[in-house]
């Protein structure tokens, strides 16, 4: 397997939990709402929301069938209580729409190195058959995109790159 059909196997299978994720298709967007009033929340990631909270979705596509019908939010976490607010504030950042984004540009970067492309790095090209230097195998930049996998079970030891996490 080559760094590319990893890579596009990884964006594939996080983009598919993200889809997952909505229980209507196209309620991507999370916000924190009281539960109580129905009041959008702007989390503060520094201070504690000491509410019963309820993480929704913005769009209301979600329809239902009692009472004449009408449409409501999805209801992800219908109530929460003592929630640490850096956590909430990380999960509405990292929304299904927010991941399916970065899948999709990252797959625009991975397809763009499906072949000879013009990454190099220090003494390095990334295409085995380019006649001007010595290949190195993937490029950094694939590296970096795999990165978040490394301790998946099929990641290489020789796609690794060094980075501050
Ligand atoms: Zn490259």
């Amino acid at each position: 397997m080559t760094l590319v059909e990893f890579l596009q196997r990884r964006i594939a299978q996080v983009e598919t939990v993200a889809q997952a994720a909505m229980q209507t298709p196209g309620a991507a967007h999370w916000q924190w709402v009281d539960g109580e009033t129905d009041e959008v929340i702007k989390v503060d990631p520094f201070v504690d929301v000491d509410l019963t909270l309820s993480l929704r979705s913005v769009e209301e596509l979600h329809t239902y069938d009692w009472g004449g019908g009408g449409a409501l939010p999805d209801f992800v976490i219908h109530t929460a209580e003592s929630i640490w607010a850096p956590a909430a504030l990380h999960m509405t950042i990292h929304d299904p729409a927010f991941v399916l984004a970065d899948c999709a540009g990252k797959r625009l970067i991975v397809d763009d190195h499906d072949g000879v492309h013009e990454c190099t790095g220090p003494n390095l090209v990334s295409d085995p058959e380019h006649e001007d230097g010595t290949y190195g195998g993937p490029c950094n930049t694939l590296r970096a995109l795999a990165l978040p996998f490394a301790d998946h079970p099929e990641f290489q030891s020789e796609w690794a790159i060094q980075a501050d996490i």
